[in-house]
């Protein structure tokens, strides 16, 4: 990169004066302990996130301060102080309760970013249960393998989603107990034999609750990620999280009292939960929740109308709105956005710049995955932007490049610019603890002290941080981790498939396209009509978010001569690409 491209900031450039001034020193003096006191804690040393993002709040100077401004087209903006939210979670948690639900046990929600998604987690955390929360765009076969794979014994969904997805592959999970119900649409039918009214059982419960005395290593949180092989993994995250949570909403999105924030993930993703709930509440900030999916025109109009300070968004949403054009910006401004931050993907050097000349400021590119459970590595609002590049790991985080060594040793790479695996050292607050059910797994992600990423990347002589690729075969589609194995498997149920391959396909707006190759069982014809019904089978079973866009036929796919299908292969060869090592490919692969 030469000099000229690098962003420098200047005092005129910050609006406020930025919670991390002196990178150097603050890294110097940071402790995670004393971070640690900056939380309120329960008595007897216990601590709770919701007590940390909400209780506490709700007694406070914060107690009519609006927490949550939830936006929904053709609908009133529904406004919550940190008091109500407290009431409505501390309502949700005695229903738990009520129902027996007790510390440990496992929550999951199905809800697009409606209000009672966001008290259901902070009641659940409330209660000591472990949270969730699922995307809404998953599947039924995404869904049943996440609520199997949690043993969860609660679901809060809406009626639509519960028809469309959970009725009839009820009985394909054995431990969900009770299923309760939010109308999506007002009027919407919540009486179904099976379920329970939320709303009912809401009304009926008090609106004060105990938090649960939970220790800071207990489970608070299950997100789920996807790997190259087998079923997702189920990442397990505490309640000691919330420290991390606190730092880096503190140092990454440089959040202050007066902010309005917006983060634009979904809960069902970490992002949306970490930073879409638990951050700017322990910050006691008031956050923007849009329903609605993106439209470029809507999305300028909420940092408008909305008065937005701090945006969090993804890379896919910046490309898309550069995709709109510059036309429609031009009927919006912005006076009161001071900063963006964005996650999830590489952020194109364009995009970085693209921000600077549309919205006067540059997106701010950090980087972190749901192991990681906070933002890791960072561009913050005080320094200088190399566009590209994820910036430098935030007070309290170490990290490095490192290079595998056979018998699972690392070794540090030190030449600046050299290739290697993103590292950090262990010990991070919100550091996952556990693989649900898969310690191997678990195990094998450290080498001693080092935690490995999966992540190939670079770090410069400035101590920069370069996204170069994934070390392994899953795919980012608009910031969304998708494992390859999973898509095959719902391939693999249709009869007229013998084999499946699944790769991503780069894609200028969402990064990736999920491209799957398959090739038939004897007696089935390729066609036209047979690729459509391939695409809404996989569609149905695993719903858009994870479905395929493309497939194509082969005879056969190339395998490994242990029989493993080389999607790498296929990946090269779609692109054109030269097709590296192939000795292992079986003959006539
Ligand atoms: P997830 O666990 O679903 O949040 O996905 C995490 C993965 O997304 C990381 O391991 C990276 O591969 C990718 N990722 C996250 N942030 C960035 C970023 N700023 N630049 C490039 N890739 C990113």
């Amino acid at each position: 990169m030469d000099a000229s491209s690098i962003i420098r900031k200047t005092a005129i450039d910050l609006r406020l004066a930025p919670n991390l001034a002196d990178y150097e020193r603050e890294r110097a003096r940071f402790f995670w302990p004393v971070a640690g006191r900056e939380l309120a804690g329960l008595p007897g040393g216990a601590l709770n996130i919701a007590w940390e993002a909400v209780g506490r709040h709700a007694r406070g100077p914060l107690r009519d301060k609006i927490a949550y401004r939830f936006l929904a087209r053709d609908r009133p903006v529904r406004s919550l102080t940190y008091e109500k939210l407290a009431e409505l979670s501390s309502r949700f948690c005695q229903v738990l309760r009520l129902l027996g639900v007790k510390k440990g046990e496992r929550l999951f929600i199905l809800a697009g970013r409606i209000p009672e998604l966001y008290l259901a987690v902070l009641g659940g955390l409330q209660n000591g249960t472990v949270v969730s929360p699922l995307f809404s765009a998953f599947g039924p076969e995404p869904i049943a393998t996440r609520v199997n794979l949690g043993e969860g014994r609660v679901l809060v969904t809406t009626d639509a989603l519960y028809e469309r997805k959970i009725a009839k592959w009820r009985d394909g999970m054995p431990t969900l107990k009770h299923v309760l119900l939010v109308a999506e649409e007002e009027g919407g039918r919540t009486d179904v034999a099976g379920t329970l009214d939320l709303a009912t059982l809401m009304a009926q419960a008090p609106g004060e609750c105990d938090t649960a005395p939970t220790a800071a290593d207990d489970m608070a949180l299950l997100h789920f990620t996807s790997g190259t092989t087998g079923t997702p993994k189920g990442a397990v995250h505490v309640h000691g999280a919330v420290a991390t949570h606190w730092a880096t909403g503190k140092y990454a999105l440089d959040l202050h009292d007066e902010d309005v924030f917006w983060c634009t993930a979904d809960p069902g993703w970490v992002t949306g939960t970490s930073y879409g709930i638990v951050a700017p509440l322990l910050h006691g900030v008031t956050s923007v929740v849009d329903r609605e999916e993106f439209d470029a025109e809507r999305w300028y109009g909420i940092l408008q109308d909305e008065k937005v300070s701090v945006w969090y968004t993804a890379p896919t949403a910046i490309r898309m709105l550069m995709k709109a054009g510059a036309d429609i910006v031009k009927k919006y401004a912005f006076p009161g956005l001071r900063f963006v931050a964005s996650v999830g993907e590489p952020l194109n050097p364009e995009a970085v710049l693209w921000g600077k000349e549309v919205l006067g400021l540059p997106i701010h590119d950090n980087w972190w995955q749901t192991e990681t459970g906070g933002i890791m590595i960072a561009n913050t609002p005080a320094f200088d932007i190399k566009p590209g590049s994820m910036g430098r790991p935030l007070p309290g985080i170490e990290a490095a490049i490192v290079e595998r060594r056979e018998g699972g040793s690392v070794k540090l790479v030190e030449t600046p610019g050299k290739e290697g695996e993103l590292a950090l050292k262990a010990g991070w607050p919100s550091m996952f603890r556990g693989y649900l059910n898969n310690e191997e797994r678990y195990r094998k992600s450290f080498s001693g002290e080092w935690y490995l990423t999966g992540d190939l990347a670079t770090r410069d002589a400035d101590g920069y941080y370069w996204f170069v690729g994934r070390a392994d075969d899953v795919i980012k589609s608009a910031g969304h981790l998708i494992g390859p194995f999973e898509v095959e498997s719902a391939l693999m149920e249709h009869a007229a498939v013998a084999e499946a391959g699944v790769i991503g396909k780069p894609d200028p707006v969402v990064g990736e396209v999920v491209k799957a190759f398959v090739s038939l069982k004897k007696g089935f014809e390729e066609s036209e009509a047979l690729r459509m019904e391939l695409l809404g089978h996989a569609r149905k079973r695993l719903g858009a978010a994870v479905a395929p866009k493309e497939i194509a036929f082969l005879p056969s796919l190339p395998r490994t001569r242990s029989g493993k299908i080389m999607r790498r292969l296929l990946k090269a060869r779609e692109l054109g690409l030269p097709e590296g090592d192939i000795s292992t490919l079986e003959a006539g692969g």
